[in-house]
């Protein structure tokens, strides 16, 4: 947006966004279900224009899909939190424009990963960006992991090189909602203008267009797809939840994971807690060690198809 170096844009509301929720009755994700089609990932590349989108943090209490009815705990994001990172120039190519000093991962082509062949599992972190993701984007090039970020479009402006660093290191990175409210309970035109407006935010700030969307709770219904579908969005569930927005024990998230960990899953953390983030070089290393190949939900899927859900390969 401008050449300015110098500390990232504070929001130009300081104040985050509330969102609160009623009681939900949307749908929990079920393991086994929604098998991959496979089509092109196609994320849409171009030069980046640095975001300066002036939004506010989201808090949100975040309630397991799979157990509505269960204790609800407060996630807050920082507000107004933000690394003394650099506003890059515009016109520069995204991969140019990492503040952070994450290492890249050496990407590995989708091509070259053959998931019908390798044990491939994927590791997703939904609510970010937020204050613990750069760490965790250092521990996944460390292991040389992409794995796939669901992004609130509400803290993406907060964190614009954050979402770079994210394209740039090979994750895949996907929508989670504006202000992550149950989509379900939104009328159409509210769903399409969470989706449309986090897609707008990932755009500026890391010059990709997603194809994926991860439903706050898990919460899809047919006209929600239907929205989805139009935005040329597939809806990635999952089919391992480690509950760490629950437990945040590095030990129970970590136990979790691996518990459910199979070949073609896709296991659900949130990278908004630090606990996760320090299970995550375990979980990794455990994977490794039972032969999976850690890849991006695009890798895992292959080619899903707009307005469909999935949960696992
Ligand atoms: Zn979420």
């Amino acid at each position: 947006m401008n050449g300015t170096q110098g500390p990232e844009p504070r929001s130009a509301h300081s104040r985050p966004i509330q969102v609160s929720y009623a009681p939900q009755s949307g749908p929990a994700p079920m393991a086994g279900s929604g098998r991959g089609r496979r089509v092109a990932f196609g994320i849409t590349a171009t030069v980046a224009a640095a975001a300066m989108i002036g939004v506010g943090a989201v808090s949100w209490a975040h309630r397991s899909p799979a157990a509505a009815a269960q204790v609800e705990v407060s996630s807050t994001s920082t507000t107004g939190s933000h690394h003394p990172v650099s506003t890059p120039p515009a016109g520069t190519a995204p991969v140019t424009l990492v503040a952070h000093r994450v290492p890249a991962a050496p990407a590995v082509p989708a091509a070259k990963v053959n998931c019908n062949v390798k044990k491939c599992i994927a590791l997703t972190f939904d609510d970010g960006p937020g204050p613990y993701t750069h760490k965790l984007l250092g521990e996944l090039a460390a292991a040389k992991v992409e794995a796939t970020f669901f992004l609130i479009g509400g803290n993406v402006g907060h964190y614009p090189s954050l979402v770079r660093a994210e394209v740039a290191g090979g994750h895949a990175v996907g929508n989670h909602s504006w202000s992550h409210p149950q989509l379900t309970l939104l009328s159409s035109s509210a769903v399409a203008r969470e989706v449309a407006r986090t897609q707008t935010a990932i755009h500026h700030a890391a010059g990709i267009t997603p194809t994926l969307m991860r439903p706050p709770y898990g919460a899809v219904n047919p006209r929600v797809l239907g929205v989805l579908g139009q935005h040329h969005l597939s809806a990635v569930l999952w089919n391992v939840d480690t509950e760490d927005w629950k437990n945040r024990s590095v030990s129970i998230t970590t136990q979790r994971a691996l518990a459910g960990a199979r070949p073609g899953a896709i296991i659900l953390m949130h990278d908004i807690h630090p606990t996760t983030v320090q299970a995550v070089p375990g979980i990794i290393k455990a994977l490794k060690a039972r032969g999976y190949t850690l890849v991006t939900v695009p890798q895992l899927l292959g080619h899903p198809v707009a307005g469909h859900k999935y949960f696992n390969r």
